[in-house]
């Protein structure tokens, strides 16, 4: 089975093409505009999508050294996104599949960030069912309960921002350019991580809350700017790495209730900020320190990539689960 896989939810235009669960090329146009505007701005990120889908396509297809007339069904992202984004790969993957007389397989984002794991790579193993997914991206932070590959529902989720959004506001704060998430790690590893604190909120049962995090970095910040205008380029490492180590502190104390509510102790990480070395790290240690299972993708598996699209494509296929030719973008598309 071949599957054309295609991911256009945000500003990433991505394709790839898959042979069974194995990924034969997985093409990634990052959209450069958005650093100028400090954050994606969805009329450009639409545009674009419709400049680079065709190149990209392209070259997965060439990439993956196969023919066209080879593939058995193209997968696309359906949501969740941004709307004009969302439209492009849509209307691309449709016509595509008309064109070729292919069946259409939609898929739900968050659940490819999910199903990642099951991309077949010697340097991953695929988590067991049941497992807890903690997905972590620049919109969405939830603990998802996975029983199965079409199976899954959603524990606990942030009641306000997103942890990529903690990470990028945080960022923002520190004059970093966006997406600043990757800059804060970066300095974060030479930090050292208790010199500022910064309070962990209270919230209910499974549930994240991260907006008041950024706050209190802000008003920290402004605080001790006004004592020393140079503050933060004297300190950028330890505040990166007391930022990074008090996100990460919020992300395990849930995880923690996670497994202790339902007895699931094989954990699984996924979405762009499980790129996070730190983050990355405090799971692994885990595994000594609690017994738990961790499950870490592969970098290019972590941030938004068609691969991972694929994979759930593949799934879907052998499931003959196809979509229709009439199916629409959804820029709110729940999990379960
Ligand atoms: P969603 O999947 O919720 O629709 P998205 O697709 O925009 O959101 P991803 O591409 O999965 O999000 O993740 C992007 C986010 O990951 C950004 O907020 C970025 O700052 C963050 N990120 C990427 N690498 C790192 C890192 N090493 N450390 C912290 N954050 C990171
Ligand atoms: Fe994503």
């Amino acid at each position: 089975i071949y599957i054309l896989a295609i991911e256009s939810s945000c500003d990433d235009t991505s394709a790839a093409v898959l042979m069974n669960d194995k990924v034969l090329s997985n093409v990634v146009a990052t959209q450069a505009i958005h650093k100028e505007y400090g954050g994606v701005v969805p009329e450009l990120a639409s545009r674009a999508h419709q400049q680079n889908i065709v190149p990209v396509v392209d070259q997965a297809i060439a990439r993956a050294n196969i023919d066209k007339k080879q593939l058995s069904a193209i997968a696309f992202t359906r949501g969740p996104g941004l709307m004009g984004s969302l439209l492009v790969g849509t209307s691309f993957a449709k016509s595509l599949s008309l064109g070729l007389q292919i069946p259409l397989i939609e898929v739900n984002h968050m659940k490819a960030h999910v199903l990642a794991h099951f991309i077949n790579d010697d340097s991953m193993k695929p988590p067991k069912f049941p497992f807890l997914a903690l997905t972590i991206s620049g919109g969405h932070t939830q603990i998802v309960q996975v029983n199965d590959f079409f199976d899954m529902k959603i524990i606990g989720q942030t009641l306000d921002d997103a942890v990529g959004e903690a990470f990028d506001k945080s960022a923002k704060i520190l004059g970093l350019p966006y997406p600043g998430g990757p800059l804060i790690d970066k300095y974060a590893a030479t930090g050292n991580s208790h010199k500022f604190e910064f309070p962990i909120p209270k919230v209910k049962e499974l549930d994240f809350s991260f907006s008041g995090l950024k706050t209190s970095i802000l008003y920290f910040i402004q605080k001790q700017t006004k004592i020393d205008p140079h503050f933060i380029e004297n300190n950028l490492e330890d505040i990166c790495a007391s930022i990074q180590y008090t996100i990460i502190t919020i992300l395990m104390k849930k995880l923690k209730k996670a497994v202790k509510l339902t007895g699931i102790k094989e954990i699984a990480i996924g979405g762009g900020v499980s790129a996070n070395s730190g983050i990355r790290k405090a799971l692994m240690d885990t595994q000594t320190t609690y017994g738990w299972k961790t499950y870490v993708p592969k970098f290019e598996y972590c941030t938004d990539n068609a691969a991972m699209i694929g994979i759930v494509g593949y799934y879907k296929y052998k499931n003959e689960v196809f979509a229709q030719q009439d199916v629409t973008a959804k820029a709110r598309y729940l999990i379960s």
